[in-house]
């Protein structure tokens, strides 16, 4: 599944999107303000044929995706907002002098080695040669199984924020067991692809066949760079070896399955999963004492372990050998930085430039670093009265959700007790954890920006390891401080509002009701509401997977999802693609429990009285406009199809079209039937 507001990229694929250009959040505003950015509407689209456009078109015709980003909106320029503060905050740390912290002296060490382009030119590949030449030395399956093993990292997560991608030949998560919410297991998930899907190397639409020809010449080019002779046929090999791994593959509709999760005991992996030396990988992963391990994908992992023994050694030598140096890409020199680009950005993307270094500095500091960073961001830019009002909005959407709980019709009282009760224990983390990540075991070096990159990931891995031994911690955070996002933890019931979205333009201290509750307001009710989408509500109270629903009340909401996936598969953005309804149904119900919860949060605060017209608009107009403009953005055609295929998500021109589904939005503007986004009463979803 996919419980954050939006898709985060792995660490690994950082260089791809995201970048410049500052917004105006921030600025001072006069008292509550209506916030309906009048200008970026276009007044002459009916509201009831197309929402987004009417609350977004000026914006989307004035404004150009800049030349180094795949997708532009919103959430890029707060993004980019952030980012900016970030690198002061870095810079700081490493004027520090004397005076600075061990944490803040690192954070400058790493940003200013990574910064250090000369340095890095001038020591080309030798950084990464002792990693070559372990994998030109396997001369047989046991030293294949020990490289594979080392390479594991802590790079995927399932339920959370669902990134499914790794170029590992496994990802490894470590979280709470399915049924056993007391002690955290590895989770074991397919990987090995370095494409984003099993679809780009299966399917034969024209776009995607021209994306493989680009991709073998991109591995190629890679070897070139490199230094190694034979490029177009190891090239070859590799994206051979890739398509047979994607033929095991998992879909990403049947990833999102969390009844296909199987627990097998260590014992047992050699006899399910064949053709890999396992205790010799398990040694070099650190994993060798664990008893017991969940399988997220129990189809391919004893498909890729197959492959393993098959496949010809010197296939995975040269697979080991690209996926060693792309991994590493960002941290050579230019022209692997640019090679990298010209196929992660331009041509899965469509994204023409690569954004400054800089900006790829702070996300790769912050992907180190990431709660050292948060710390300096939260303390610079997070106040204790910001915390508190929105806590105060979490608490009032909480109330909301729950008294439409109350009011379900087709729920039982039964079913109604359960949700009620998992509601009431739902654990909310607002701006910053209560406990910062202790770095002080992490080896940063002035001048090694590679390695320091790949200690901080092995810091990471082994953190992640240290908690198999250690009591479940319900308030552990997923994203860090300074993350434009938000996420839902079914395993933990548990929410995390990273404290830079909770800024304007998503929630401004001085902004009336209808614009934060129509934003922020419907974005918190989104993160409750996974806790009762077509997964979440798979978990009970205590993050369990078990079904706590009556026959009748499950099936009622399975029906009702099925409605809604249908009205999503009906969305096309290109002749030959739709959006995958049930891809993102999770979401998709979130968008819309969130939307409804923050409607009835906005009406509770006005406590009856008629909210005032401001900028020609009434409140409620105001409202369902706020929300659909905190959806603003546009994006390449290029990432629009990576998205569908990948992403948990649907576009966001069609998430703020959710409103067709709510009546509140007839009344306040009273769409004919016979516009594109009218439903009739009996058609419109209604869920929670
Ligand atoms: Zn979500």
């Amino acid at each position: 599944m996919k419980k954050a507001l939006r898709i985060t990229l792995p660490a690994t694929l950082v260089v791809v999107p995201v970048a410049l250009a500052l917004c105006a959040c921030g600025t001072a505003r006069s008292s509550a303000v209506a916030n309906v950015d009048v200008a970026g509407m276009d007044k002459s689209i009916a509201p009831g044929d197309d929402f987004n456009a009417y609350a977004n078109g000026g914006w989307i015709k004035a404004t150009p995706i800049p030349n180094d980003k795949a997708r532009y909106g919103i959430f890029d320029m707060l993004a980019d907002d952030t980012r900016k503060r970030t690198v002061d905050l870095i810079q700081g740390s490493a004027n520090g002098g004397q005076a600075a912290s061990d944490d803040a002296r690192k954070i400058g060490d790493f940003y200013g080695s990574f910064m250090d382009e000369a340095a890095i030119e001038s020591k080309g590949i030798a950084p990464l040669k002792p990693q070559l030449d372990a994998i030109q030395a396997i001369a047989k399956r046991s030293d294949l199984a020990r490289v594979l093993g080392g390479q594991l990292r802590a790079d995927v997560d399932a339920l959370n924020s669902t990134n499914f991608q790794t170029l590992n030949l496994f990802g490894v998560w470590i979280t709470q067991g399915l049924t056993d919410p007391s002690h955290s297991f590895p989770y074991l998930l397919q990987g090995g692809l370095g494409m984003p899907d099993r679809d780009y190397y299966l399917s034969s639409s024209p776009s995607m066949t021209d994306l493989r020809k680009q991709y073998q010449a991109h591995v190629a080019a890679i070897f070139t760079l490199a230094g190694f002779g034979d490029a177009p046929a190891r090239a070859a090999r590799v994206v051979a070896l890739e398509t047979k791994m994607a033929k095991v593959h998992a879909t990403r509709v049947e990833s999102e399955d969390v009844h296909m999760a199987v627990s097998w005991r260590r014992d047992e992996l050699a006899a399910k999963a064949p053709g890999i030396e396992w205790p010799v990988l398990l040694k070099a992963a650190e994993l060798n004492d664990v008893p017991v391990f969940i399988i997220w994908h129990p189809k391919a992992i004893p498909g890729l372990a197959a492959l393993v023994s098959k496949e010809p050694l010197d296939a995975w030598k040269d697979w080991l050998l690209f996926h060693s140096i792309e991994k590493a890409s960002g941290f050579l020199p230019d022209a692997f930085v640019k090679e990298s680009f010209n196929f992660n950005g331009k041509a899965l993307s469509g994204t023409p430039e690569l954004r400054p270094r800089w900006q790829r500095g702070v996300d790769y500091t912050s992907a180190a670093m990431g709660e050292a960073v948060g710390r300096l961001y939260v303390e610079r830019y997070f106040p204790a009265e910001t915390k508190r009002k929105v806590q105060a909005m979490v608490e009032d959407l909480v109330k909301a959700f729950g008294k439409r709980i109350d009011a379900l019709s087709w729920m039982s009282p039964e079913t109604k007790a359960k949700a009620k009760e998992k509601l009431v224990t739902l654990k909310v983390g607002v701006g910053y954890p209560d406990n910062w990540e202790d770095y002080s075991g992490l080896e940063i070096v002035k001048g090694d920006a590679l390695g320091n990159r790949q200690r901080a990931e092995l810091f990471e891995y082994r953190r992640q390891l240290a908690k198999l031994r250690q009591p479940v911690d319900r308030g552990e955070w997923w994203m860090t401080p300074q993350t434009v996002n938000a996420v839902n933890l079914p395993l933990q019931n548990a929410l995390n509002f990273p404290a830079a979205i909770l800024q304007p333009p998503y929630f401004d201290a001085n902004a009336d009701a209808a614009h934060n509750y129509g934003s922020m307001g419907a974005i918190i009710g989104h993160e409750i509401s996974h806790s009762f989408d077509d997964q979440g509500s798979l978990f009970d109270a205590s993050g369990r997977l078990v079904n706590w629903w009556t026959k009748e009340d499950f099936d009622h909401f399975r029906g009702a999802g099925e409605a809604l996936a249908a009205q999503f598969d009906a969305y096309k953005p290109f002749p030959d693609l739709a959006v995958n309804g049930h891809q993102t149904l999770s979401e998709n119900i979130a968008d819309l429990g969130g939307l409804l919860a923050a409607y009835d949060a906005y009406r509770l605060s006005l406590q009856g009285k008629p909210d005032v017209v401001k900028d020609g608009f009434p409140g409620d107009q105001r409202f369902f406009i706020s929300f659909a403009q905190s959806w603003r953005a546009k994006m390449r055609d290029a990432e629009l199809r990576r998205r569908i295929a990948i992403d948990g998500h649907a576009p966001d021109q069609y998430r703020a079209q959710a409103v067709r589904n709510v009546d509140a939005w007839y009344d306040a503007f009273a769409p004919k039937p016979s516009q594109k986004l009218y439903l009739e009463p009996k058609d419109r979803v209604r869920i929670w």
